[in-house]
C-alpha cells in the first residue's frame, strides 16, 4: 500500500480524528492530535470489542458462572497473546497486569528490592521518572550518561558496570525517549549487561506502540529481560500496564499490593502467597482494559507494526525538517542519516515561553501539543544546560520562568495535511511573536 493510502484507510480506524474545536477567534477548526506521546485515541475496534464483551462482564478467577469462566478464560487467553506481540518467551517469561507503566516499575523495583545479592541499579539521565524515581531508596542507584545531544553513552554503560565490578543487579533504560524519540539499542546493551551479570528493563511505553519489539532475539545474551508498556499510548484505554520477566524473579518475594486474589489460603498467623503473576494482581482486574488492549494489538499486528514505524517516522521527518527551516526554532531529536527514530521530538522557540506556545498551537489552530519538562526533568535540564539549582529557584520563586520544550508526538492517523498545518501555525505564531 502506498503511504497516502495507508494512512487514508488507518484515519478511518482511530476514534475522533474528525472532531471539531473551538479557536480563540470564535471559528472551529478539526482537532489535531500531537500528543500521542502522552494518550492516544482508541481505535473503532477497540471500543466495538468492548460493547461486545460487556454483556459477558463477570468476575474473574473466583466465580463459577459461565460468565466468570468465559471472562476468566478471556482474560488468561490475552497474556499470551500480548506476550507474543512481543516475543516474549513462552515458558519462561510471565506477564502481570498492573494499572500502568508506572505501576508496572514500582511492582518490579518492589520485587528486586526483596531479593539478596546484588543491590545497585543502574537507571539513565533519559529517563522518564516513573523509571528513576522507583529505584531511589530501595537500591543503590547510579545513572548512564547521555550526551549534549541527549543519546545514551554505551561506553559510559560499560563503564559503570565495570566500576560496580558484579553488584549491578539491573540496568533500567528507556527503549525510546519521551522527550526526543531517539531510541536505545535495546539488544546491544542487553548483551553488555548480561556480560556483566546484569539483567535489563527496558522501559516500552514509547516504544511498544510505534516498532516492533523482540524480547527474545536469535541470540540469548541479547534477550529483554523485563519489558513494561501502557495500553493507553497504543489505541485503548488508560488502567492497563503490562510488566513482562522471566517468572523465576518473582519466586519467594510478597507482593507490592496486597489482598484477595493474591494469596492461595490464610490464617490469622500465616499467608501462602498464591503464584505469580496472581501474586502481583490483588484485587478485582481491569479485565475490559485487557480486553481492549487485545483488540487494539490485533489490529497493529494487521497493519504490521514496522510499516506503522515506517510511516510515523517519515511524517517525523516531514515536520522536523519544515521546522528546521523557520528561523528561531531550536530542535531537540534531531537524527544523523540511518539513525532509527519513534515519532516525537521537542523544540524551543527562540523568545517564546514554552507554555504559551503550546496554547497558540490551541488558540490558533487547534492543535494539541505538551510543553514543559515531560517528566523528565534531569534529561531536559540536561538538555537545556540548566542547572537543578537554577531550576529550583525559579521553581520557587519565578514559575513563570521555569524552562520546558514543546513537544510534539505523532500517532499513525496523523497526516501530512495536519503536519502543513502546525508548520504555517507556527510560522505564523514566529513571525506575530511582538
Ligand atoms: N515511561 C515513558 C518513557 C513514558 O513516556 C511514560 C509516560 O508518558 C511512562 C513511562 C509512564 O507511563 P504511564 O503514565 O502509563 O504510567
Amino acid at each position: 500500500m502506498e503511504r497516502k493510502e495507508f494512512n487514508d484507510y488507518v484515519r478511518q480506524l482511530v476514534v475522533g480524528v474528525n472532531e471539531r474545536v473551538p479557536l480563540l477567534n470564535g471559528s472551529y477548526s478539526t482537532a489535531i492530535n500531537f500528543d500521542n506521546a502522552a494518550t492516544t485515541p482508541p481505535f473503532h475496534c477497540v471500543l466495538r470489542k468492548i460493547e461486545e464483551f460487556c454483556p459477558w462482564y463477570s468476575s474473574v478467577h473466583r466465580g463459577t458462572g459461565y460468565k466468570s469462566v468465559t471472562t476468566s478464560d478471556w482474560y488468561e487467553a490475552a497474556r499470551e497473546e500480548i506476550k507474543a506481540f512481543v516475543h516474549a518467551d513462552e515458558e519462561k517469561d510471565i506477564l502481570i497486569y498492573t494499572k500502568s507503566t508506572t505501576e508496572a516499575i514500582n511492582v518490579l523495583a518492589h520485587t528486586l528490592s526483596q531479593q539478596d545479592g546484588r543491590t545497585v541499579v543502574l537507571s539513565s539521565e533519559m529517563e522518564h521518572l516513573a523509571n528513576d524515581l522507583p529505584w531511589r531508596n530501595a537500591f543503590t542507584t547510579d545513572y548512564v550518561a547521555v550526551d549534549r545531544s541527549g543519546r545514551l553513552v554505551l561506553a559510559n554503560l560499560e563503564k559503570k558496570l565495570r566500576q560496580y565490578g558484579g553488584s549491578v543487579k539491573l540496568v533500567a533504560v528507556t527503549g525510546a525517549s519521551n522527550v526526543t524519540g531517539y531510541m536505545n539499542p535495546i539488544h546491544q546493551i542487553a548483551a553488555i549487561c548480561h556480560q556483566y551479570g546484569a539483567q535489563l528493563l527496558v522501559d516500552g511505553a514509547q516504544l511498544v506502540p510505534h516498532c516492533p519489539v523482540d524480547m527474545k532475539p536469535h541470540s540469548s545474551r541479547e534477550h529483554i529481560d523485563f519489558l513494561v508498556f501502557s495500553a493507553h499510548k497504543m489505541y485503548a484505554p488508560f488502567g492497563v500496564g503490562i510488566l513482562i520477566g522471566p517468572r523465576k524473579a518473582f519466586h519467594d518475594v510478597s507482593p507490592l499490593c496486597k489482598g484477595g486474589g493474591a494469596v492461595k489460603l490464610v490464617g490469622r498467623q500465616f499467608v501462602d502467597w498464591d503464584d505469580s503473576p496472581y501474586k502481583e494482581e490483588a484485587g478485582t482486574p481491569n479485565v475490559i482494559g485487557v480486553v481492549a488492549l487485545v483488540a487494539a494489538i490485533r489490529l497493529m499486528t494487521q497493519l504490521d507494526v514496522r510499516e506503522i514505524h515506517d510511516y510515523e517516522r517519515e511524517l517525523t521527518e516531514y515536520i522536523m525538517t519544515g521546522l528546521s527551516e523557520i528561523p528561531g526554532i531550536r530542535l531537540f531529536g534531531r537524527t544523523r542519516s540511518g539513525e532509527d527514530r519513534v515519532s516525537l521530538f521537542s523544540f524551543q522557540a527562540e523568545g517564546l515561553d514554552h507554555r504559551a506556545f503550546a496554547k497558540m498551537l490551541s488558540y490558533e489552530a487547534g492543535i494539541a501539543v505538551r510543553s514543559g519538562l515531560f517528566c523528565a526533568h534531569p534529561y531536559v535540564e540536561n538538555l537545556l544546560g540548566v542547572t537543578e539549582k537554577e531550576l529550583n529557584y525559579y521553581h520557587k520563586h519565578q514559575e513563570a520562568r521555569v524552562p520546558g520544550l514543546v513537544r510534539v508526538s505523532l500517532g499513525v492517523y496523523n497526516t501530512c495535511r495536519e503536519a502543513d498545518v502546525f508548520l504555517e501555525t507556527v510560522g505564523h505564531i514566529i513571525r506575530h511573536k511582538d
